[in-house]
């Protein structure tokens, strides 16, 4: 029986066999149903090898939805007239926390944007201490998602006992992410993971689809994961915002983002998936699942 391009390299795959740049794009690009369902399905066998069917769950806490940046995707950009703006007090952070926890949770993620009452200030104390008092309030894996922050900081968090650091660069291709994230240097967020690497820090990337991406941007974004060593890495999809330089944009279906996570799932098979709910709600979970992510 002979087989397809697809099934011969999915079949490599399980096997152990790494995949070329090529490879990649080919999967990334696929466009036919029968296909794809060859990919997913490799996918859902290396996910079983590695994790069986075990879910974990996390749960976030935005903390801080100011920012200095102004990233075309975000609604949360410095600017947006229409996005709610907080500060939560710390004590409101760990009552969340803790809260997160007893329903069942696996991870607590602390969110925020690059907030100018720490970031323009250079004072990361605020964070720090709201970190502290997490994690002596529960045993729970912490994450931390601010953007860019100073190898100090970053030092400080790990020594506080933060397990993880989230920093997206949504898009591995520089021409790419000089359209999404404005202003922005490419190079100082792949420094802060590399920072973050070196103190112990587990790592977590992620990328975004629907921005006029295509399969090669992708494939450079996941071979760029996939070298990097990160612990978690992530796929979503655009939502378009209004108020932001993407508002028009046009809204995808989920398709590029499951080949991204079953790509992902191949090329790092023992790494966290997560499946992003951010766009259809807990309805998009069994598709992401089925497409590899754990
Ligand atoms: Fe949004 Fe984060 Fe960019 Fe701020 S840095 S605009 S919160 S994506």
């Amino acid at each position: 029986m002979t087989l397809t391009i697809t099934e011969a390299i999915c079949a490599a795959a399980l096997d152990g066999v790494g995949l070329s740049r090529g490879e990649v794009e080919h999967l990334l690009g696929l466009d036919d149903f029968e296909d794809a369902e060859v990919l997913f399905a490799a996918a859902r066998e290396q996910r079983r090898r590695y994790f069986g069917d075990a879910v974990f769950l996390y749960g976030f806490v935005y903390y801080s939805t100011y920012c200095r940046r102004s990233c075309a995707f975000c609604f949360y950009r410095a600017g947006n007239t229409l996005s709610p703006r907080y500060r939560k007090e710390a004590g409101e952070v760990v009552e969340i926390c803790l809260s997160l926890a007893e329903s069942g949770v696996n991870l607590l993620d602390l969110t925020l944007g690059e907030d100018p009452l720490l970031f323009d200030a250079g004072d990361f104390s605020s964070l720090i201490d709201v970190a502290g008092l997490v994690r002596r309030a529960t045993s729970h894996p912490i994450m931390v998602s601010p953007g860019v922050l100073p190898r100090a900081v970053l030092a400080e968090l790990r020594c506080l006992g933060v397990d993880f650091y989230a920093l997206y660069q949504e898009t591995h291709s520089r021409e790419l992410f000089a359209r999404l994230r404005l202003g922005q240097d490419f190079d100082e967020r792949v420094r802060a993971r590399q920072d973050a690497h070196e103190l112990g820090l587990l790592v977590e990337d992620g990328i975004l689809c629907g921005v006029g991406d295509r399969p090669p941007d992708r494939a450079r974004s996941l071979l760029a994961i996939h070298d990097a060593g990160e612990q978690q890495v992530r796929a979503m999809t655009l939502v378009p915002q209004r108020q932001t330089p993407l508002a028009r944009a046009r809204l995808c279906s989920n398709w590029n983002e499951r080949l991204v996570i079953a790509v992902m799932r191949l090329l790092m098979p023992d790494r966290l998936i997560p499946a992003s709910l951010d766009v259809e709600g807990i309805e998009g979970l069994a598709s992401r699942l089925n497409a590899g992510a754990n």
